[in-house]
């Protein structure tokens, strides 16, 4: 009667659409989704991703086969090019190996796993994630038995990068310690290094022999440029820190349900890329044998297909262009309108999907039970849960919970 196995609590953020969703107040908001929405909170189907649907529909050719174990080729080799850059050294040596993988939860648990099985831990098998972080992160390592600890990075004091204490904490680390960083836009954060910030955290990784374990799962989604937000990665790439990336293409082309995704291991060797990836095809084989055919269509359509790959540029930016106005509209209604008691230049200095607000939880569960707008009790909201019909509705109602 399985009495040996506890019941687990419900995961906090499907916990809270749950609440918003028995919630009958006609302006309650829903800001703890991790998904884009449109102006009228509805999920947005890119339109070059309805384009690409309609071209694989029509294939004649198109059949149901299994992909290789390791994934569509045409996909995961234009996905390696998207992030580290179609020019990449690193590519043209051969020394890149890619895999697909189950979107980028899948990709995560990958690379962890192979780190676990071939990494040479200085002493017990242990990875440094941000505080915070995506909350899966820590699964996901312990997971395949590897301990997640955590190094500094959010100061909530100034709600921004705890810099000095990160770098300092970098530097205390054991060598060649696993480091997982988060290629762009903070999950929860919103809060990312400088370039110049950046570089000094690549020269520490560069004297200690780190090993950059890379979560890039918002590609575009922080500047609205593919390019730019991948500069991190292609840095430390030029300057050959040891280093992987968990690559998702949920958010950047709006496919979540579709779980595309790739692991690409930078290795020192094209012989050594070759080994890699024979035992990345090993394991992947035991997990999944073969990963899902039809994202990976889908994306690599749109990667290969020039006119195509531009229609995404503009549907990136039409994502971001309105998260970043939704970040102005706010931070106007609460510093000019409202006139709301605090500093809020961190709304339009953070990045991306998310933006730590800096309330206190009790303000936090203040807005859920009086105002209907749900979010996470450390203070984080979906940016791509306001627009132009409820911001002001919610700019009102956390004016009055941080007036107390
Ligand atoms: N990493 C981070 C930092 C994330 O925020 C997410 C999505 N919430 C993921 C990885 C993985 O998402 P998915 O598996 O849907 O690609």
């Amino acid at each position: 009667s399985w009495d040996q196995v506890p019941l687990a609590p419900p995961d906090s953020i499907f916990k809270l659409t749950a609440g918003y969703k028995e919630d009958s107040f006609p302006q309650k908001i829903n800001l703890g989704v991790g998904a884009y929405r449109d102006d009228n909170s509805k999920p947005w189907v890119l339109p070059v991703v309805k384009k690409a649907t309609q071209i694989l529909l029509e294939d004649p050719n198109l059949d149901h086969e299994y992909l290789p174990i390791t994934g569509l080729p045409a996909f995961t080799s234009a996905a390696a090019k998207l992030v580290l850059g179609a020019d990449s050294p690193a590519i043209a040596s051969g020394r890149v190996c890619s895999v697909q993988t189950i979107s980028g939860t899948g990709a995560n648990h990958l690379g962890a796993l192979f780190l676990s099985r071939y990494y040479e831990f200085n002493g017990d098998k242990k990875v440094y994630l941000s505080d915070p972080t995506w909350v899966n992160h820590f699964a996901i390592f312990r997971n395949v038995g590897i301990e997640p600890l955590t190094y500094p990075y959010y100061d909530p004091k100034i709600i921004g990068l705890a810099f000095e204490q990160l770098l300092n904490t970098l530097k205390t680390l054991p060598p060649r310690s696993a480091v997982l960083l988060h290629a762009c836009a903070h999950n929860p954060t919103g809060v990312d290094p400088t370039r110049e910030q950046w570089s000094q955290i690549c020269d520490v990784f560069l004297e200690k022999g780190h090993y950059a374990f890379f979560d890039s799962a918002y590609q575009g989604f922080a500047s609205g440029d593919l390019d730019n937000d991948a500069w991190a990665v292609r840095e430390f790439v030029k300057r050959e820190v040891p280093l992987l990336v968990c690559q998702s293409f949920a958010k950047n082309a709006g496919l979540y349900g579709e779980r595309v995704g790739a692991l690409h291991i930078v290795a020192p060797t094209q012989e050594a890329a070759a080994r890699v990836k024979s035992q990345l095809s090993v394991l992947a084989r035991s997990e999944i044998s073969n990963p899902p055919a039809y994202g990976a269509r889908v994306v690599s359509l749109i990667l290969d297909n020039p006119e195509l790959f531009e229609e995404w540029k503009r549907d990136i930016k039409t994502m971001a262009g309105r998260i970043i106005e939704m970040r102005k509209e706010l931070y106007r209604l609460l510093t000019e309108e409202f006139k709301t008691p605090g500093n809020w230049d961190h709304i339009v200095g953070q990045i991306g999907m998310f933006s730590f607000t800096g309330i206190r939880p009790e303000q936090s569960q203040a807005l859920t039970e009086k105002a209907h707008v749900y979010l996470t009790q450390n203070g984080r909201i979906s940016m791509a849960g306001l627009n132009t019909h409820n911001i002001r509705y919610f700019a009102e109602k956390l004016d009055k919970v941080v007036r107390g």
